[in-house]
């Protein structure tokens, strides 16, 4: 991982400061050339991408009221909706990786510090047992489910605006993604699904899922909400869709397919 071949002015950082990137406002620009910006040493980094051209490090940085006026801080869900689909994906790599080295100082087997992978992997080693903790990955299921030229959208209570969006749920262990996706549908809606096809998937940083996107139809049930996690649900009308989830989330995506599906099959 750590190859020291590359010239120093393709050396590039992306900054946070506790979750929100450091961007140079008149910009835009999220990868810096050089971490001369800082006022102070730097901190520890990681190397998030390395290739023949470049190195891209990240760090985290406590004091962002140091920086010039030329900085400011972005969100990662507003570069989704404003960035390149590069620019999120190098982003959302860098925080899961600063989040998981924060969260693995310490072995989960015996308690004693973690250092660095010797070898230079992306492990975090026990100093003591010597028990490696690597980034962890959260596999997540996501399913847009349509009944003849309908599309089953619902509203989550934790979403602040009226947004609805497909059901979804974690893979429980001892799960197949097939059987997440029937429990979850069952569990948060009451229906069954039929000819389950798999779509695509997303890395989603908020904060480390594998989003696993798929298409089904609806088989039987009637809709009965899990009132704890949906405050609505229904199959909507693919011509008149309430708020979906903005372009750049996979969700967006899978409904957009079955939108173009039922467009093709209902004109
Ligand atoms: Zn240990």
């Amino acid at each position: 991982m750590f190859v020291n071949t590359v010239e120093p002015e393709q050396a590039l950082w992306l900054l946070f400061h506790e979750n929100k990137l450091i961007i140079h406002t008149p910009s835009g620009a999220l990868l810096h050339r050089s971490p001369g910006l800082l006022p102070f040493p730097l901190p520890d980094f990681h190397v998030v991408e390395q290739t023949a051209h470049r190195r891209v490090h990240v760090a985290r940085i406590a004091a962002p009221e140091l920086l010039t006026e030329d900085y400011g801080l972005q969100g990662l869900r507003d570069l989704l909706l404003t960035g390149t689909t590069e620019n999120f994906r190098l982003a959302a790599t860098a925080l899961q990786i600063l989040e998981w080295d924060r969260n693995h100082r310490f072995c989960s087997h015996c308690g004693a510090p973690t250092q660095p992978h010797p070898k230079g992997e992306r492990a975090k080693v026990c100093t003591a047992c010597h028990y490696a903790q690597y980034p962890r990955i959260q596999p997540c299921v996501i399913v847009a489910i349509t009944r003849d030229d309908h599309i089953l959208l619902a509203r989550a209570q934790r979403y602040a605006i009226p947004m609805y969006s497909l059901l979804a749920g974690f893979v429980e262990v001892g799960e197949t993604l097939e059987e997440a996706v029937d429990r979850e549908v069952a569990e948060e809606s009451g229906v069954t699904v039929r000819d389950l096809r798999y779509f695509g998937s997303q890395s989603w940083p908020f904060p480390g899922n594998l989003m696993l996107a798929f298409r089904a139809e609806w088989d039987a049930g009637d809709i009965v909400i899990q009132e704890e996690e949906i405050m609505d649900a229904q199959f909507f009308h693919y011509r008149n869709l309430p708020m979906i989830p903005p372009p750049g989330s996979i969700a967006h995506d899978v409904i957009m397919a079955a939108v173009q599906e039922l467009t093709a099959r209902y004109g």
